[in-house]
């Protein structure tokens, strides 16, 4: 079922597709073996209109479908999925800012997300997390104060502000903007004050050394005492939402892993050619065949399910996306034989991307479903 795009729909989708082939992949080891995220292709992906896909046009977003932006999503991550993980992590925190009625925060900062003049972090992964909560936020007088660690802030440096969660003393979780750096948003602090003029302290890390991802400055943010004023509170939530956000949206990581599949079909593509092969040529038929298979099939429940969505079969088809990710990057490791294992090229680094995608937004429906889709193979090949 192929949805209907509007002309600025189609127009942004081309405009991925051109800069996915010609501005990320040419540079997609580089970018991936830098220490922090490519520069140039944030500017060439905020010119281009990619920074504001979730916003209002109010703030100068272009407001395009969820099923247009994935088809962003996929081109972009099948061209340089660091750069495109990067990206995602701002069009939600963006989102969740426009969503918000911190009318002044939105002013000042919405325009400049939106144009990529600047870009939002975002962390709340962590409040999945069972057991003692590892940041909370006690209300005081004119806001709350954070204390604890935010273990995953991707895009630190490059971006200048975090939309962080943090879980409330009566458990329910609150969402809070916060800049890296108070004195780049002095109109946003000019009417506030902490209280005992203690503002409190975050730490963060160096970036965390990753085997995926690595160029993404992913750190983690030691908050201590932190004052954040009550006008930057976004949201509430409780744990419960949360599980049913994440059910509601199982499918929803699956564009940036379909785009690395497609990325290793293109090498399996061009090696076909090159090499020769019957047994590349036939992996390549099979893949594609299931890639179009897995793609349609996320389509068509994207656009066709109620309210009552069937959790075990959204469920399974994330971990056939994620396990066709790793298939593909594996088939292109192995077809392109020992030159895959250089760092210059393009196979090893999607087996990687592969492998960040089977964790990515994990929850514990989608740990089972994963493990349980990877066990199912190894069932069907013993018999
Ligand atoms: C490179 C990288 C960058 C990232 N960047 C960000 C970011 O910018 N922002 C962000 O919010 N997140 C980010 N994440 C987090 C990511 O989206 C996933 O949430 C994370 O990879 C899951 O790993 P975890 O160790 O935090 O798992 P956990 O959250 O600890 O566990 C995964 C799931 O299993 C469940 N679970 C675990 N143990 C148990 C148990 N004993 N009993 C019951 N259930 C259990 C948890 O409740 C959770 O639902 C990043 C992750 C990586 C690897």
């Amino acid at each position: 079922m192929k949805p209907d795009f509007t002309e600025t729909e189609t127009c942004l989708i081309e405009k991925a597709k051109q800069i996915s082939a010609y501005v990320l992949t040419p540079v997609a080891e580089a970018t991936d073996r830098g220490s922090r995220p490519n520069s140039t292709h944030f500017r060439a992906l905020g010119e281009a209109g990619m920074a504001g896909l979730s916003l209002p046009t109010l703030w100068g977003g272009s407001d395009i479908s969820s099923l247009a932006q994935r088809e962003i999503i996929e081109a972009l991550a099948s061209g340089c999925g660091v750069t495109c993980f990067t990206l995602m992590q701002h069009h939600g925190s963006s989102r969740m800012i426009a969503n918000s009625k911190a009318e002044a925060l939105k002013a000042c900062v919405l325009p400049y997300l939106a144009k990529g003049n600047s870009y939002c972090a975002v962390s709340f992964a962590h409040l999945r997390r069972p057991g003692k909560p590892v940041l909370t936020a006690t209300p005081v007088d004119g806001g709350y104060r954070l204390s604890g660690t935010a273990p995953w802030v991707t895009g630190w440096g490059l971006m200048n502000q975090v939309v962080i969660g943090a879980e409330l003393p009566d458990a329910r979780h609150i969402y809070l903007w916060i800049p890296q750096d108070r004195e780049d948003f002095a109109e946003l602090f000019d009417d506030v004050s902490a209280p005992e003029q203690n503002w409190g302290e975050a730490i963060a890390s160096d970036p965390l050394p990753l085997c995926a991802m690595n160029a993404s400055s992913t750190v983690e943010l030691t908050l201590t005492d932190y004052f954040v004023p009550e006008i930057h509170f976004l949201h509430h939530s409780d744990r419960e939402t949360m599980q049913r956000n994440d059910r509601n949206n199982v499918l929803g990581p699956t564009a940036a892993p379909l785009g690395c599949a497609l990325a290793s079909l293109r090498v399996l593509d061009g090696l076909a050619e090159k090499r020769n092969l019957p047994a590349i040529h036939e992996s390549f038929g099979l893949l594609s065949e299931e890639y179009s298979r897995l793609k349609s099939a996320v389509l068509e429940d994207l656009q066709t399910s109620s309210d009552n969505i069937n959790l075990e079969k959204v469920l399974a088809l994330r971990a056939e996306v994620i396990l066709l990710a790793q298939r593909g990057a594996l088939s292109a490791c192995a077809a392109s034989s020992g030159a895959a294992n250089s760092l210059s090229h393009p196979s090893q680094r999607l087996l990687r991307e592969a492998m960040f995608y089977s964790v990515q937004a994990q929850t514990q429906d989608v740990m089972s479903a994963t493990l349980s889709a990877l066990s199912c193979s190894v069932t069907k090949t013993a018999e």
